[in-house]
């Protein structure tokens, strides 16, 4: 026996995915992944950088200059939010009410920050009142940080008064936006967020891999003017915007391929038009929980607060989670979400995202529904 085993060619079976992310991808993005690549220094590779640029400002609806991709997925624009910024015993407040709300605390602790938490039930919105009374309270905080579309609970949090009460104070406002990009309305520059991060997987359809960012004048002063080194070199973003720069100084090999995907994802997002986009994901989102509603199926998240491109629904009693789900997958070649932590086996999230996020796809998924459970 010659011990040498064979591996197959890769023929991955085709998918509906209506989970929280990823999402499907349009053609053209894979074509654009498909092209030749070129070095990470080419000039042409450098237009190709200016463009994403202009395009990510354009879509986080902002003039700051430092809007680029970060190399990795959505976690990765999290942590260059918080290492960059967070020095040791430096006060920072978290509003929690979901899963990736409790990411950040992690992250941020392992920055040395002390951490404050506002704490909210799962599924609801953190109220933007009790924020600015907390704020009211703790002036001398650096960072208050929240998750604007909770995917872990499917609830949308309100920002704007929160962003409003910290545009003249020395606190940032950092947000989460890695599902609400390109699905559902946010204004950077408006409503006063000084850093914000998304990914590139969710309502940008493009695939995992790089993590949007977007720094405000006041939080590159503040990165400017730290007394310590940022604690990781790969995201220190000192030096990683000396790349994206006029510099092009050389930090790290920039994903090429990836890069080209998300340059052909903007693309599309602004062929289509944001606003057109964000109604899009509205009404898809929201017929699909007036018809789950109309079976009968409560909807998980806050109302007035739900995500239209993640529905929440709570399992109704005598259905098999990860049975159904796993036939849904095998058998129609769907992919939805269940719940995570405190709510496995309680929900399902179903996702809406970019080019997922069509009314065919919800009809098969209710379709699917009633053949696997009456
Ligand atoms: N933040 C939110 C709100 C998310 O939904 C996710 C991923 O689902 C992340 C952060 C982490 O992103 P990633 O899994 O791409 O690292």
């Amino acid at each position: 026996m010659s011990g040498l085993r064979r591996f197959n060619e890769l023929r991955p079976p085709e998918r509906i995915l209506m989970g929280p992310g990823p999402s499907n991808i349009n053609y053209r993005v894979y074509k654009a992944m498909s092209t030749p690549i070129l070095g990470h220094l080419d000039p042409d590779f450098m237009s190709v950088m200016d463009e994403i640029c202009e395009m990510l400002r354009l879509v986080f609806k902002t003039r700051n200059r430092l809007t680029i991709p970060i190399s990795g997925t959505g976690s990765s624009g999290m942590e260059t939010a918080f290492v960059n910024l967070i020095e040791p015993e430096d006060k920072v407040i978290i509003g929690v009410n979901g899963l990736f709300g409790e990411r950040m605390v992690d992250v941020a602790l392992r920055c040395g920050a002390r951490v404050f938490r506002i704490d909210e039930e799962w599924g609801k919105i953190i109220d933007p009142g009790r924020v600015v009374d907390t704020l009211v309270k703790h002036p001398d905080t650096k960072i208050f940080a929240i998750v604007h579309a909770e995917t872990s609970t499917g609830a949308k949090q309100p920002l704007e008064e929160i962003g409003a009460f910290l545009r003249d104070k020395d606190t940032l406002f950092v947000v989460d936006a890695v599902t609400s990009l390109g699905g559902c309305e946010l204004k950077v520059d408006e409503w006063g967020i000084d850093v914000c991060y998304s990914g590139t997987q969710k309502c940008l359809s493009v695939p995992p891999g790089l993590s949007p960012i977007t720094l405000s004048e006041k939080a590159l002063y503040i990165l400017h003017s730290k007394r310590s080194r940022v604690q990781s070199w790969y995201l220190d973003l000192t030096l990683i915007e000396r790349y994206w720069g006029e510099e092009r100084f050389y930090h790290h090999t920039a994903p090429v391929s990836m890069l080209f995907a998300l340059h052909e994802g903007l693309r599309i997002v602004l062929e289509e038009g944001m606003e057109r986009r964000i109604e899009r994901h509205q009404t898809v989102g929201d017929y699909l929980k007036t018809r789950l509603q109309e079976l009968g199926w409560e909807l998980f998240a806050q109302e007035g607060y739900r995500l239209p491109m993640l529905t929440s629904v709570v399992l109704p009693n005598g259905v098999d989670d990860a049975k159904l789900r796993t036939r849904l997958l095998r058998d129609y070649g769907i992919e939805i979400g269940g719940g995570l932590g405190k709510t496995k086996g309680r929900i399902w999230r179903i996702g809406l995202m970019g080019e997922t996020c069509k009314r065919q796809n919800v009809e098969l998924f209710l379709l699917a529904l009633k053949e696997l459970i009456g």
